[in-house]
């Protein structure tokens, strides 16, 4: 689908929050990866999850923090960020717990480097530039 601009990148995440919400309130733990460039949109699209979640707390990026945890009523939401990081080490080890904690919503920005331990029924969001500044979001899986 095309996003016109930041409001509309927070609308959508803010409905799917709503929807992973659901889940996370019967147990389950959600794990969603997050592709497209720098500046795509990721963290704008996170910040809309946890809003639809109901995290009251300010989502910024985790760039220099690497991963952040937000609680909601249901569960904890935890952002993670793996830009430009050689060695996923101790963060890779983190994420591993947290995937499978129950009542946990993953969110992983560049995670190719740990793809191998994320869970295969993950949900893959994919953001892409357009020349007018617009994005296309596919929802992969
Ligand atoms: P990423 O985490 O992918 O690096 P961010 O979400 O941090 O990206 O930054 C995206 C930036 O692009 C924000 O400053 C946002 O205001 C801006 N922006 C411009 N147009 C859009 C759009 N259509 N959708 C989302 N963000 C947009
Ligand atoms: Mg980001």
């Amino acid at each position: 689908m095309i996003i016109r601009d930041e409001s509309e990148m927070l609308a959508l995440g803010e409905k799917i929050g709503e929807e992973v919400q659901a889940k996370v309130g019967s147990g389950d733990s959600v794990v969603i990866e997050m592709i497209g460039d720098v500046g795509a949109g990721k963290t704008t699209l996170t910040r809309g999850i946890a809003r639809g979640l109901g995290v009251k707390e300010a989502v910024t990026s985790p760039s220099f923090t690497l991963s952040k945890r937000y609680g909601f009523p249901d569960g904890s939401l935890i952002h993670y960020d793996f830009y430009r990081l050689d060695e996923p080490g101790i963060l890779a080890e983190t994420l591993e717990e947290t995937i499978n904690e129950p009542k946990t919503v993953s969110i992983v920005e560049w995670g190719e480097s740990v793809n191998e331990i994320l869970p295969e029924k993950h949900m893959v969001i994919k953001i892409s530039y357009n020349e007018d500044e617009t994005r296309t979001v596919e929802i992969l899986k």
